[in-house]
């Protein structure tokens, strides 16, 4: 039987494994934190999933137990503040049920877990950090963690180690990186007024809003340019507050209270080969976006779904060109998912006061622009992403 090496136990490594269940290989997943399901560090983060995500999830078996957490998205009201023009997207334009699906992070990371733990080929080996991997038609795994009890030679391994590229750089070439010089500031938020079905994308002078309803409270995530920073770091809550008011309006209400603030910086980061012999990437390791478009996770899942079906197609064998066919078949969807989230994070931020007007007049425009308003819808929503034709807005 063969076996496969996987270094990371995220969203990413535990997706994967669950697509596994009952595949004719071994799995190995390494992790170097505890794996413990009543103590994952996610600080009350969550995820908007997008409708390719929920069919992924519903052939995994996992949606009815998913759904039950997920706050849907119905509508999304895009805007630019100071400017005229807005627009509605909404599921019944392209008749699904909702557009996304938020979920919080450390529940969906559970229910991954606790179904993964059920399956007897995958073997979890954690409180252990790979600290290099020497590659072969056997590959080895070099940690000074190891027991006599752990194999380190695998057929196969998979990174899906985050952004963790001391240890994969040397295998895939130039990595492409972009700064785009702005910090996401997210936090939970509380208004005196219950949730509703949409969600807010907001273009301002200092970066873009997306506020996205969760059950009871909803999540506040501002890519704020660096240079305005200030306003949000530092300050008492109770100026915080008020410049997020300000910014955000009163649609939503009143804000009631901020909480589980972090600042996470922006860039993105992929690698164009991302897989080389027998070693490949999945997840972050091989592709982090903007979260303006809240893409690069459900991107994950349609790898994951397609990598895993290959896999079982050539029934583990000849892992070489396994990996090419992936890269093949993976190479569309992820390009154009790239050039969407970067357009989105670049062009429509950092605006002069002509350039605002324009995006206040193309928002007016795409509301009344059916297909132009759809190709946004399926871009956002995932929808149909495997056999879209859709490249360019
Ligand atoms: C503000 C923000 C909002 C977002 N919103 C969305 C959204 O709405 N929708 C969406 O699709 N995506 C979204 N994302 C992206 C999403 O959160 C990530 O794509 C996803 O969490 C990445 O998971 P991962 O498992 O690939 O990586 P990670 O979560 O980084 O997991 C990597 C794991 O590998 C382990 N590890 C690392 N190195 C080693 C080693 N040497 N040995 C052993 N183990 C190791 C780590 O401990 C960790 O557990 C958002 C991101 C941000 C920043």
């Amino acid at each position: 039987m063969k076996e496969i090496a996987i270094i990371g136990a995220g969203l990413t490594g535990l997706a994967f494994v669950n697509f596994m269940k009952g595949s004719k290989a071994k799995f190995f997943l390494f992790e170097s934190k505890k794996i413990n399901s009543e103590n994952n560090k996610f600080y009350g983060r969550h995820i908007v999933l997008s409708n390719s995500s929920k069919e992924i999830l519903i052939k995994m078996g996992l949606w009815e137990e998913i759904k039950k957490d997920a706050a849907k998205i119905k509508n999304i009201h895009v805007s630019r503040m100071g400017a005229f023009g807005s627009t509605l997207l909404n599921s019944e334009d392209e008749e699904v049920d909702s557009l996304g699906y938020q979920i919080d992070l450390g529940t969906l990371y559970n229910i991954f877990l606790r179904n993964a733990l059920t399956l007897d080929n995958i073997e979890f080996i954690d409180d252990f950090k790979v600290e290099d991997v020497l590659p072969g038609n056997k590959c080895k795994i070099v940690s000074k963690d190891f027991d006599e009890s752990i194999p380190n030679a695998f057929d196969s391994i998979i990174f899906s180690g985050g952004q963790l590229d001391s240890l994969y750089k040397k295998f895939f070439g130039e990595k492409v990186y972009k700064d785009y010089n702005q910090t996401a500031f997210v936090c939970e938020i509380l208004f005196d007024k219950q949730p509703s079905n949409t969600a807010y994308e907001r273009f301002t002078d200092m970066g873009i809003i997306a506020l996205l309803p969760r059950k009871e409270s909803w999540t506040f995530i501002y890519s704020i340019n660096n240079i305005y920073l200030e306003n949000l770091q530092g300050n008492s809550k109770k100026l915080t507050k008020d410049f997020i008011q300000k910014d955000i309006g009163y649609r939503c209400g009143n804000i009631k209270e901020i909480s589980n603030e972090v600042f996470i910086p922006l860039s993105l980061e992929y690698y164009e080969q991302f897989s080389e012999r027998n070693l490949c990437l999945l997840g972050d390791a091989a592709h982090k976006l903007h979260p303006i478009a809240g893409q690069s996770y459900n991107l994950t899942l349609r790898d994951t779904l397609v990598l895993s079906e290959l896999f079982k197609k050539h029934e583990f064998n000849n892992f070489n060109l396994i990996f090419k066919k992936f890269l093949i078949e993976r190479d569309k969807d992820i390009k154009s998912t790239i050039q969407f989230t970067d357009n989105m994070a670049t062009q429509l931020s950092d605006l002069d006061f002509i350039k605002s007007k324009l995006i206040g007049l193309s928002l007016f425009l795409m509301d009344t622009n059916k297909k132009i308003k759809l190709n946004s819808i399926r871009y956002i929503t995932g929808a149909k992403p495997l056999d879209s034709n859709l490249t360019n807005l």
